[in-house]
């Protein structure tokens, strides 16, 4: 297995004041050639800031990639132009959003948009456009293509403006798709449609997905790994396995446990004590400290490293110190 977009320690800094505020503090990740990895956490994790120092689209100033690398096929896209960064966005990674709507514009229709968004980056005449746009709306589960590219976004219901831009977003046949809550603004059973069209793209296509999520039920869906963040960390990994059925963070055990299940309709649901604190805030000791059950002394004092468990397993929590000593 190869990687096609790997993180090397990023830290994607945010000035206030006189300080830079880590969003996202030291991130190591990978995803291989057509795996689908989810990343997952409460909003102010650093999830989607992560998502847009990827595509070199953080805000700057204030913001700004501090340390680290971007390698997308051998090529740190830290270090890339402006103009280079402008094809990979338009060619090889493509990313979708939580609200189509701001996306899409109001005043062109769907079919309209679609030709523009391949024409932009192939080579091909406006028919030829029309005929693969019809394609892409066919390729993303539309019913009578042919009628539905006369419409315009505000004719269409949240699900199938989602199909849309996930069509734009696969116009460029990219070798990974970053979608960012994708399903967050649709209801169940639309959500269930859109992954399982979302994990078909990745089956046909072979389209590696980064899929981030504050729900750890989406991942378990269409996900081959899972990388929990808290606090701009990686506080755990593995496989969606390993993740929902032994999850070893108390913060993962926490987000699982919030989870709705369906024996237990009457019960109220759980959530995780306390919030996030702000970036930056926490100087010294386990990030997580302040909300965890199991926290003692050293846990204020000693910053947790990321342990290695197993093969694809790590857990940044002191709990799990001797047994990795043991392994090692
Ligand atoms: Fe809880 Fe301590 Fe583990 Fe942090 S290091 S998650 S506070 S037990
Ligand atoms: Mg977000």
């Amino acid at each position: 297995e190869q990687a096609v977009l790997q993180l090397k320690n990023l830290q994607t800094t945010f000035q206030s004041g006189r300080r830079e505020i880590p969003a996202v503090d030291g991130v190591s990740l990978h995803i291989n050639k057509g795996e689908v990895v989810g990343i997952v956490g409460e909003s102010g994790c650093g999830k989607s800031v992560t998502s847009l120092s990827i595509m070199r689209l953080i805000p700057s100033p204030p913001g700004k990639i501090n340390s680290g690398e971007i390698v997308f096929k051998g090529e740190d896209l830290t270090k890339a132009s402006p103009k280079r960064m402008k094809q990979v966005r338009g060619k090889e990674i493509s990313m979708i959003f939580q609200e189509p709507m701001t996306s899409l514009n109001p005043l062109f229709t769907i079919g309209n948009q679609l030709v523009e968004a391949i024409r932009n980056h192939n080579k091909v005449s406006k028919k030829e456009a029309e005929k693969k746009a019809i394609d892409l709306v066919k390729l993303v589960g539309i019913p009578r293509a042919e009628e539905l590219i006369h419409n315009y976004p505000h004719q269409l219901s949240g699900g199938m403006r989602q199909r849309i831009m996930i069509a734009m977003a696969m116009s460029c046949d990219p070798e990974v798709l970053i979608a960012d809550e994708p399903t967050t603004a649709l209801d169940v059973t639309i959500q269930a449609q859109i992954l399982d069209l979302m994990k078909s793209l990745n089956q046909s296509k072979g389209t590696a997905i980064l899929l981030i999520t504050h729900d750890l039920g989406v991942v378990a869906d269409i996900c081959n790994r899972v990388i929990v963040m808290y606090a701009g960390q990686i506080v755990e990994e593995g496989t969606v396995r390993m993740i929902l059925k032994d999850p070893k963070h108390p913060y993962t055990q926490g987000l699982i446990r919030s989870l709705p299940k369906l024996t237990e309709r009457e019960q109220e649901l759980y959530s995780i004590p306390g919030t996030v604190p702000q970036p930056g805030s926490i100087e010294v000791g386990c990030r997580f400290a302040e909300r965890c059950e199991y926290a003692f002394d050293a846990c204020f004092t000693e910053n947790p490293p990321l342990f290695e468990l197993e093969e694809s397993r790590a857990c940044r929590c002191l709990l799990y110190r001797e047994e990795e000593e043991s392994v090692s």
